[in-house]
């Protein structure tokens, strides 16, 4: 089906010629797209210097939304999680994580998602739908207007696997690092991947202006089989030729390692001995993140002492070893959880 098109997806460029279309001097443009992304106003009839005619064809042709609110919770530690109805009614998890003074955005790309890892709760309602470039936006621009200090970084980990969604995922990267756009630097712009490997080499042949996190979990085909099902397609030995191809590429600066630390499964010393075989020379940073079980989650919360043994090893070879937290842990912690307790909510008022 087609997309309508929404102002927020259109880039500096595409404004440009919005501009030609309707007869006006391209150079209100500069004035579009300083509303839209300095200012996140997407009302053109909020914009006082656009001429006249540019308004009119836009109430012709193009269209704008604000995401409804449809929850939110608030961590103790200040994270919010939102959850934002798109226009067509589908539902999605937007998180602002502050820290040290910074805002961090967590985007999602698409509504659930299809790659089924084992420890997420996104992946159990497999996948409804890419999100366009102008829903990831909206999502930003929603950000924007409840917090009252700037996002310093994006993260495209929120419900969804970003690179199964290329075509409105890099887009999206391109405006946010575009200087006529949000004008993040690339190394403020995290795209994160459980490993599809044609789309890794694709960002760097498109010269994809961001960093990369992979999401590895596991130093074993076996274990990473397990608990994520892409590695049957793309095995760890294909995965790491990829990862390689992109450190040649960027060097080991723009990206990141993710590792999830289920309790009893990747957690153990050797699994850690492995991981720093596998990473030998790349100078990867790399994160630890402790599972927080969910309901119906079936793997358990790593021990405080494996967590620490675990980076200890990681520390002794020579690698920069972070463990993240989960922030709002006394929220719904696990990506997709606010959503399945909203749609739960729903069906229970539904039937009394
Ligand atoms: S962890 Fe990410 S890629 Fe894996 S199922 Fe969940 S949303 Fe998809």
């Amino acid at each position: 089906m087609k997309q309508p098109l929404y102002l927020t997806g259109l880039n500096h460029q595409a404004m440009i010629k919005l501009c030609i279309d309707a007869g006006v001097k391209p150079i209100h443009a500069e004035t579009l797209t300083a509303y839209v992304f300095r200012k996140g106003i997407v009302d053109w009839h909020a914009m006082p210097e656009l001429p006249q005619p540019l308004k009119t064809y836009l109430d012709k042709h193009i269209q704008t939304f604000t995401p409804e609110m449809i929850a939110q919770q608030n961590a103790e530690d200040g994270t919010q999680k939102l959850l934002l109805r798109m226009p067509d009614g589908k539902d999605v998890e937007s998180v602002l994580i502050p820290a040290k003074g910074r805002l961090t955005q967590c985007i999602s790309t698409q509504v659930g998602c299809a790659i089924g890892c084992k420890f997420c709760l996104t992946a159990t309602a497999g996948l409804t739908r890419n999100l366009s470039t102008a829903e990831m936006m909206a999502q930003v621009f929603t950000a924007r207007h409840r917090m009252n200090k700037p996002v310093r970084n994006l993260v495209l980990m929120g419900m969804g696997e970003p690179l199964h969604n290329y075509e409105a995922v890099s887009e999206f990267v391109r405006m946010a690092t575009d200087p006529k756009g949000l004008a993040f630097s690339p190394r403020r712009v995290t795209l994160s991947t459980a490993g599809l490997v044609p789309a890794i080499y694709r960002m760097i042949e498109d010269k994809l202006p961001c960093s990369l996190a992979i999401s590895l979990n596991a130093t074993t085909n076996d274990i990473r089989n397990s608990i994520m099902p892409i590695n049957q397609k793309y095995p760890l030995e294909t995965l790491l030729t990829a990862m390689h191809a992109y450190i040649e590429q960027y060097g080991c600066k723009r990206i990141l390692i993710e590792y999830i630390l289920l309790g009893g499964i990747n957690d153990s010393l050797a699994d850690a001995k492995r991981l720093t075989q596998l990473l030998q020379g790349t100078g990867c940073t790399i994160n630890l993140l402790p599972f927080n079980p969910f309901t119906e989650s079936i793997y358990q919360r790593p021990t405080r002492e494996n967590v620490e043994l675990f980076k200890a090893e990681l520390v002794r070879a020579g690698f920069i070893a972070v463990v993240r937290e989960s922030r709002g842990r006394d929220i719904s912690a696990a990506c997709g959880q606010l959503k399945t307790e909203v749609s739960k909510r729903r069906k229970l008022a539904a039937k009394l």
